[in-house]
């Protein structure tokens, strides 16, 4: 059954607007994967693709492509703060884990999710890359690559949420 997920966060403390962070439309969620029937997979999705990518297991099945997209990507700024929110539809069927025996939920018994960022750093006139996600010590506070600046402050864990 197609089940959608709603997955929001936010940083903020934007103190240098020089920076120009911004949310990329991509993401990792972990998925209790019918196709490999396997809980908690890791499973990238990117926005405007037709399908999501599932890591599969180290042992037994490989990377596989599997039902799920990006329904809706939305950025808002706000003052010192840039907020996302996703919209992740994915296919979920039910199954008991083929290793642990664990049966299968939508969404997985502990959500995990990773947010990707770019930004342009002033100084070195270059682009950069970083990522959150829902297992980091917090407050984080994610630093330009070039310059060591502070970028912001990550103080909430990602929030994700089932919304049908
Ligand atoms: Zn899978
Ligand atoms: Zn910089």
């Amino acid at each position: 059954m197609l089940r959608t997920a709603e997955i929001t966060a936010e940083l903020s403390g934007l103190e240098d607007p020089h920076h120009r962070f911004y949310w990329r439309p991509r993401l990792e969620f972990s998925v209790d994967c019918f196709i490999c029937e396997r809980t908690g997979r890791t499973t990238l999705f990117e926005h405007e693709a037709e399908r999501a990518l599932c890591s599969g297991s180290r042992s037994g099945f490989q990377r596989h492509h599997t039902a799920g997209r990006i329904a809706a990507f939305d950025t808002t700024s706000g003052r010192e703060r840039e907020a996302v929110r996703a919209l992740v539809d994915f296919w979920w069927a039910p199954f008991t884990d083929t290793r642990d025996g664990r049966e299968a939920a939508a969404p997985t018994s502990r959500p995990w999710v990773r947010l990707h960022f770019g930004y342009m750093c002033p100084e070195a006139d270059e682009s950069g890359a970083g990522s959150i996600q829902t297992n980091l010590v917090r407050p984080y506070h994610p630093t330009c690559k070039h310059c060591d600046r502070r970028l912001g402050v990550d103080g909430e864990t990602p929030s994700v949420r089932l919304l049908t």
